[in-house]
Parts: structure tokens; sequence; C-alpha cells
């Protein structure tokens, strides 16, 4: 193919866009193209750096070739236009994973299309000429590509700035709201990139970057956060036309050639996105289900219609800007269920064992996230999206990395006897489940042995984290087995910490759930001495979730029924986190105590209560908050 150039160079994978004619618009053969070489330099030794760049000073890639869609749209074949998103976008997410640098150099114009070649790599690196741009909105779509993520990170309301007006980014502005990381003089390029292929080693982009001044954007920032901080489209409006000055004129006038109804679903997009467990699975999932509606329901070929066949630039929109329907944005951006975009080809092959409250919903967020998830449980329980195996040793065979997620060490050790020599050399095994530390030190060393990777990686943050993706993961082992794990934590989790050697992690859980144990007993008995004093019990929330008293028990999981956020308490105690889990991790935390002469009496008269309400007071298969009506009943003696 004569529009790109792929081949390896000294140390580097090297790929060249060669359409500047085209401002190298990006065609899905270019596209294949480059997927196919990715795939192949993953696993090739001589290849240590991935370096992308184009041809011609006026653009790394304008964009994505959009004429074929408009021909295929046109006759009602909206299956074309599916695939290529699809396509386009497993690449840009296999980008963004690579497990080697990715390098890109981005002259000139680099939008849309382009940015998910060039933005998505390791090293992005613009120049003076540099202008990056997400301007799908003019065209009837919304920013995509993974672009929506970057959008979403961006400082302050910059996001919504930059995808609704598609304005132009300079190097220093691109730096700023994290497009690119290096700004780098044009015409050191040539011998950077020779640097690169010769030894493989991106120290010297570093090396060789200079600070750019601020970009005009970084300087609009008060007014840009100032009039797109609005709950919709419609808002943002509003105060833009209500001020008179010059921001808010040429803003109103950039935002005047864009599709109303791709404003209104972009902004909604990055509203819906930003938060902690943001991550570009979420963000190309839900690119696509406006982009996979776009031709059929949105202003998509009306919008290529205006641009480039008719080129009146005229198009006929939906919608005229305050006039969109909240409902018009809930159905393009509504799951597709069956037809949703799967990244699968580019995920990994997981194999999850112990598919319970914690594990069942884990389990289903790495299968949305586009991985192939294999699970097993005992129990024969199964999870959304997951396929499940008949045996734990068939469910860990041939996986690149399998998770466990079990009730305790013992089991753990059992289970890991049955997967370890079913697993494949040089795979993974991270242990979810939280057990003792010996435990977790044994099963690090039986997979050493194996020749596997190993890490123990208990979690915090309850069935709602596990479902929301938002545990925080404590992890123990290699500093090579952490890191092949951090995507996976990523996705499942929005924090992980690497504790330290095999079992580190284990003891940090320990410590944690021994202030969370005790935690909850006090905040249990605080509740029924309240009671007993005639204080309501949402006033008693109300002061201390507010109040020197509060804690994650009290403000995050009020053993109250009725009282604070959903909690198990208000599903009669269902677990949760059942209370001989508690009791399991109480006892944990003693034995570790006292193996290494610690004092820890709170930890010590928890342990007792909760033994005490699992083995005589028919705590056992209730939440461990449910410590609140034991209390509740009880007078002194
Ligand atoms: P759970 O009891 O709901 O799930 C454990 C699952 O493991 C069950 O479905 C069980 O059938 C399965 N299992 C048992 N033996 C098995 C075997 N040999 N092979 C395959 N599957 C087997 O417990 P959970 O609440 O999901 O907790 C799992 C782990 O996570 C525990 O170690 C717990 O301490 C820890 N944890 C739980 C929470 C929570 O809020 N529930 C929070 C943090 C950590």
């Amino acid at each position: 193919m004569t529009d790109i150039s792929i081949r390896i160079v000294g140390q580097a994978g090297r790929i060249t866009l060669q359409r500047p004619h085209a401002l190298n618009a990006m065609t899905y053969e270019m596209c294949l193209a480059i997927e196919d070489a990715l795939d192949g330099w993953a696993t090739d030794d001589t290849v240590k750096v991935v370096v992308i760049d184009a041809e011609g000073d006026r653009a790394f890639c304008s964009g994505g070739d959009i004429a074929e869609l408009y021909k295929t749209g046109t006759k009602g074949d909206y299956a074309y236009g599916q695939k290529f998103w699809a396509d386009e976008y497993r690449l840009n997410h296999k980008i963004f994973h690579y497990p080697k640098p990715v390098v890109s150099f981005l002259q000139g114009f680099t939008m849309g299309g382009g940015v998910g070649i060039g933005c998505h790599g390791s090293h992005r690196v613009v120049g003076d000429s540099s202008q990056i741009a997400m301007p799908e909105c003019g065209i009837g779509l919304v920013p995509d590509v993974g672009g929506s993520l970057m959008l979403a990170l961006a400082p302050g309301r910059m996001g919504e700035y930059l995808g609704t007006t598609a304005a132009r980014m300079n190097a220093g502005d691109a730096i700023f709201a994290g497009f690119a990381d290096h700004y780098v003089i044009e015409a050191h390029w040539p011998a950077l990139i020779a640097t690169l292929e010769a030894t493989g080693d991106t120290s010297c982009i570093a090396a060789s970057a200079t600070q750019p001044a601020p970009g005009p954007l970084q300087t609009a920032l008060p007014d840009i956060d100032r009039h797109f901080h609005g709950a919709s489209l419609s808002d943002i409006l509003t105060t833009l036309r209500a001020e008179d000055s010059d921001f808010a004129r040429d803003t109103l006038k950039r935002m005047g050639r864009n599709s109303p109804l791709s404003m209104a679903c972009a902004i909604e997009t990055l509203h819906r996105l930003r938060g902690p467990s943001l991550t570009l699975e979420k963000a190309l999932d839900l690119e696509y289900c406006f982009t996979a509606r776009a031709m059929e329901h949105g202003d998509f070929l009306e919008g290529i219609r205006a641009a480039i066949i008719d080129k009146d630039r005229t198009p006929k929109w939906k919608y005229a800007d305050q006039d969109v329907p909240a409902t018009a944005v809930s159905k393009m951006l509504m799951p597709l269920g069956e037809m949703a975009l799967k990244l699968g080809g580019s995920g990994m092959k997981i194999g999850f064992i112990g598919l319970g409250n914690m594990g069942a919903p884990m389990a289903a967020n790495l299968a949305k996230a586009g991985h192939e998830v294999t699970g097993f449980d005992v129990a024969g329980t199964t999870a959304e999206g997951v396929t499940n195996a008949d045996t734990a040793a068939d469910a860990a065979a041939g996986k690149d990395i399998v998770i466990t997620m079990l009730p305790n060490g013992d089991i753990l050790r059992a289970v890991a006897g049955d997967v370890i020599p079913a697993m494949k050399s040089g795979a993974t095994l991270i242990d979810c489940s939280t057990v003792d530390v010996e435990s977790a030190r044994a099963v690090a060393e039986q997979a050493d042995a194996a020749g596997l990777g190993c890490v123990d990686a208990p979690v915090s943050g309850g069935i709602g984290g596990a479902s929301g993706g938002t545990l925080t993961f404590m992890a123990g082992g290699s500093t090579a087995a952490f890191e092949a794990a951090k995507p996976l934590f990523d996705i499942m989790g929005q924090k992980a910490v690497h504790c330290g050697d095999a079992g580190a992690g284990q003891a940090a859980k320990i410590c944690n759930n021994m202030i969370l144990g005790a935690t909850m007993i006090a905040t249990c008995e605080a509740f029924a001495l309240a009671d007993k004093l005639g204080l309501d019990r949402q006033k008693m929330f109300d002061v201390v979730s507010t109040s020197s008293g509060y804690s994650w028990t009290m403000n995050a999981y009020c053993p109250a029924p009725g009282v604070g956020p959903q909690s198990p308490a208000d599903n009669e105690y269902t677990p949760g986190f059942a209370a001989e889990l508690m009791l399991k991790d109480l006892g944990l935390s003693q034995q570790a105590a006292e193996a290494v002469d610690a004092d820890t009496p709170m930890g010590a008269r928890a342990l007792e209560l909760y033994r005490q309400f699992v083995e005589d007071e028919g705590g056992r298969g209730k939440d461990f908050s449910a410590m609140l009506p034991r209390f509740a009943t009880r007078g002194r003696t």
C-alpha cells in the first residue's frame, strides 16, 4: 500500500502516513495495516519502540476518510460505518494499551481520526506547527476515537469547550489539555527519530524537549469555566448569549457551525464519563453508542453532505441549538445491548475464579472493557459477559492473566494447586481475596517456580466499588507482575498501590480491615446509644457524617436502614460484606499481630465481638453492619 509505510528500522517499528495530498486522512485500509503491524511487533523482541510520523508539513493526520461512509450510509447501509468505527476504536485502544512505547510526531493538523492514532501513545511530540482539534460536531458526530477520554480529563471545562467548538490547540494548549506530552523544535525531529531508531530508548525525547509558552486556550480557561460549567448545551448557550464579550461572540460563532444534537450529546458524554472510574474503555463504549446510531438517527449524513459532497456549508440540522430534547440525547447514548462495542480482539484472555459478591461484578467489568473472560465458581454462579468453564483449571488454561476472588487462604491454596499447573508460562496470577500473609507468600512461591508472575492484590471498596469499578487495590509482588496487572486494576478500580514484595498487599489489607471492623462496631454501638437517648437516627447521621465522628462505615455504608446512601442495611442486612468475612479478617490481623508482637487491643476486642456475633448470635450470613440490630436489642450486660 502506498498510503502508508510500515517497516522496522534499527530497534524501532516505523509507521509513516504518506498521503500528504489528502492531509494524511486515515483510510480503513491504513487503519487495518497499522493494527497488523502493532500485533506483530508486540511480541517481536527486536522492536523496542514504535515511532509514528507522517509526510508533509501540513498535517500529521486530518481525520478519517469519511467519503466512503457517506456513500454507504446514503444507501441505507449502516453496518459498514459501524464496522469501520468499531475497528478504528479497537486500534485506538490497542495503541493506548500497547506493551511498548509508542512515540508520535504531530506536525500541522492532527484532528479526529488523527487524534486516535497520534494521541493515545506513550510519548506524543508536538512542535510549532501543531494544531490539534476534535471537530466531529461539525459533521454531526461527537468527539470519538477515545478523544472523549482526554476531553473528560482536561482541566476545568476545557473538554466541553474543545468538544463543542472544535477549537484548535497549539503545542502549549495540547500539552495543557492532555493531548500531547513533549514540545520539541521541529527542526530537531529527524535527529530525534534517528536516535529512537538506533537505540530504542525513549529517554532522548524528554532530553530534547523544552517548555512551550502557555497557549491562548489555557489563558482563556477562566472564561471557559465560567460559561461551560452548565448541565446542558442550552445552559451553556444561555450564559454565552447573555454576555457581551469577544470570547462569547467568538465561541458562539464556532458553535453556530456545529450540529446541536452532537454538541448536546458531547456535553452529556463528558458529564457521564468524568469521575474516578473513567477509563478509555468506558469512553469508547459511550462514543460508540452515538456513532453506531449517527447515520440513521443523528446529523452525520447531512453533516458530510454539507461539508464535502455539496460543499454548501449550510447543513440542515435536526434541532435548533436551544431546542435539543433531553430524550433525543438519551436515545443517542442509550446502551447498545448486543451491538455494544467489543474491543475483544485486542483484549486479554482472563480466567476468573470465584464469582461471588465481589468476583462477579469485577469479572463483568473486565468483560465490558473488551477482555475475553472465562469464569469458574464451585457454586455455579455466573457474571455478565463471562463464559463459564467446567473447572478452575479449564478457566485458567492458556490465559494471560488469572484472577482469584475466594473466601480464605485454605481455599486459595487449593485453587492455586489446580490452576498454576494449567497456566501458560509467563502468565500472571492475581489473587484479590483477603487471606493470611503466609498463604499469599506460599502461592507466590509456587507461581514463581512455575515461571508465572504473581500479585497479591486484596481490595477495599465493597460490592459498590466492585460493580462501579472504583475499588482500591493494595498489591504485593514484583514490579513486573504489578505492571502486568495494572491495566486490569485500572478497569476494576480507581487506585492501585504497589505496597512491596509478595504478601505486602495482604499486610496492608489486614491493617485496613482491622480499622474497618473496629469502626463498624463503634458506629453501631453509637447508633444504639443514640436510640436509647431518644435521638432520631437520621439526625444522628446528619450530625456525625459531617462531624469529627465521620467514617466510611457511617458515611458510605451506614448500618441504619433508611439512613444515608443505599447499603446492605436497606436490604435486611443481606451481605455486602458478610460478618463471617469480617471475622476472618480480624482473625488474620490478630494472627499477624501475634507473629510480630504488636499491641492491638481494639482489634482484639473487635475480633471477640464478631466471633460472638457470628458463632453464638445468629450473625452468620448477615452483613457485617448487622451489628447495629445486635447492639440495639441489648442492655449493658
Ligand atoms: P463470596 O462468598 O460472595 O464469594 C466467594 C466465592 O468463591 C463464592 O461464590 C464461592 O462459591 C466461591 N468459591 C469457594 N470455593 C471455591 C473454589 N474452590 N473454586 C471456585 N470458587 C470457589 O465472598 P465475597 O464477598 O465475594 O468476597 C471474596 C473475597 O473478597 C473474600 O476474601 C473477602 O474477604 C474479600 N473482600 C470482600 C469484600 C466485600 O465487601 N464483600 C470487600 C473486600 C474484600
